[in-house]
């Protein structure tokens, strides 16, 4: 096989990947012509640098064959897939050869499962052992470990890689023994909270004055969970996020929906869910993040899905008619930020704003605010809400989108930035 072959292969099976935010230019159903997903077909794709700025990588895998059966990945072991493996050193050729010639400028490197998940590990750090020490690339790394692989082993990818994640996939270990069997919960957790130990430790000693500096360590961890292949509700998945993000400190968890693959396992639903369901969880992901919200409230017993036809904060604030109407010249952050179309970067502009004046709706339009979703939830100098008129039911009406988007086949918005602080500036 020329690398080439190889490069098409391996560069598609990496597509299912969402856990470095990439950008695929197309939908990725691969049932369907190779190298969809990347941006040229040669798997570069579009990813964020820890500095929030676009950057393009090099996006493949080690090699597509696996020892594990994960019924929803199209590289398990009882798949009927094309095989194909690179040496690292392939991978070091291609990764400087693209490099040199600007058409990326990093590599994200994940595998399927080769003899062992230690063996696995090792190939991978190979790969960027050489990248950086023996040619000094400066560019970014993000490596996809392996929970089962030993500590030691996990600690070395992170010396050499600016990210590492390790995919949950699914958020119960129920789902996991039904579609995965060979993968654990605990030990995944347990893999990131190892890894969350070793960033705390290296930024930690970093500020202690006299000591030397710390070996270099990925700056964050991110994870990946499926989204569709079982039959967790919103509230499972997001409860699952936020455990990783108070207990294990994930700078992102990337929600993928189950794409149909070929040959399918009888276990997988006929039909991929819809693509917004994953645009609502990144919503909802947002306020569990910025907005201060509490899973339990975005979802309740009763609904424990979101509501597709909606973003989930104005969901919550139809459900919660008596917090409003916020007094945009009285009311604390905490209570601006619940406004339906108030984002941070907005409710600080009417707090510095109304330090000068009361604000009347002239200011609130300079200040660039989304006057039709915000208007039926605040009061200012010269509105109020009342003199709308709107019922529960005609409030409703007014933010239910076009039926056919109901349909609700069009794409989400590009993944957000792995930065947090380009992520901050998305208006809920
Ligand atoms: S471990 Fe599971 S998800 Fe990962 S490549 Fe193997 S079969 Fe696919």
């Amino acid at each position: 096989m020329t690398l080439q072959e190889k490069l098409e292969i391996l560069a598609d099976a990496a597509k299912y990947d969402a856990s470095c935010a990439s950008s695929g230019a197309a939908r990725k159903d691969s049932r369907g012509s190779m190298g969809v997903g990347s941006t040229g077909g040669a798997g570069i794709c579009h990813s964020y640098a820890p500095d929030g700025r676009c950057i393009s990588l090099l996006k493949v895998l080690l090699t597509n064959a696996c020892l594990y059966d994960c019924h929803y990945c199209i590289n398990r072991r009882s798949s009927n897939v094309r095989r194909a493996r690179f040496t690292p050193e392939e991978v070091v050729r291609l990764t400087l050869d693209f490099y040199k010639r600007n058409y990326i400028e990093g590599l994200f490197l994940s595998s399927g499962i080769i003899q062992s998940a230690d063996h696995t590990m090792e190939q991978v750090i190979r790969v960027a052992r050489l990248l950086r020490e023996e040619h000094q690339f400066r560019g970014y790394i993000h490596l996809k470990t392996i929970p089962e692989a030993s500590p030691a082993l996990i600690e070395e990818a992170g010396r050499y890689a600016d990210r590492i994640s390790i995919n949950i996939e699914l958020p119960t270990q129920q789902g996991l023994t039904k579609l995965a069997p060979e993968k654990n919960l605990a030990r995944t957790q347990e893999a990131m909270g190892h890894i969350r130990g070793k960033i705390e430790e290296r930024f930690s000693e970093k500020r202690l004055p006299g000591r030397p500096k710390p070996p270099p360590f990925a700056t964050g961890q991110s994870t990946q969970m499926l989204v569709g292949a079982d039959d967790a509700t919103d509230a499972t998945i997001l409860q699952r996020a936020d455990t990783l993000y108070t207990g294990y400190r994930l700078r992102r968890v990337y929600y993928s929906g189950f794409s149909p693959i070929p040959e399918p396992s009888k276990l997988l639903p006929l039909a991929p869910p819809p693509l917004v369901r994953e645009h609502r969880l990144y919503q909802a992901d947002w306020l569990l993040r910025f907005y201060d919200f509490k899973v339990g409230e975005i979802t309740t017993p009763e609904a424990p899905n979101l509501d597709l036809a909606l973003d989930p904060k104005l969901a919550w604030a139809l459900r919660h008619r008596e917090r409003f109407p916020v007094d945009v010249n009285r009311a604390p952050r905490e209570s601006l930020l619940r406004v339906p179309g108030l984002g941070v970067r907005n409710v600080d502009r009417i707090l510095q704003a109304r330090r000068y004046g009361r604000l009347r709706l002239a200011d609130l339009l300079r200040l660039g605010l989304a006057m039709k979703k915000v208007l039926p939830f605040i009061e200012a100098a010269d509105h109020t809400p009342i003199k709308l008129g709107l019922d529960d039911v005609k409030l409703r009406e007014r933010f239910l989108p076009p039926a056919q988007q109901l349909e609700l086949n069009f794409d989400p918005p590009p993944p957000s930035a792995e930065d947090d602080r380009s992520v901050r500036s998305g208006e809920l």
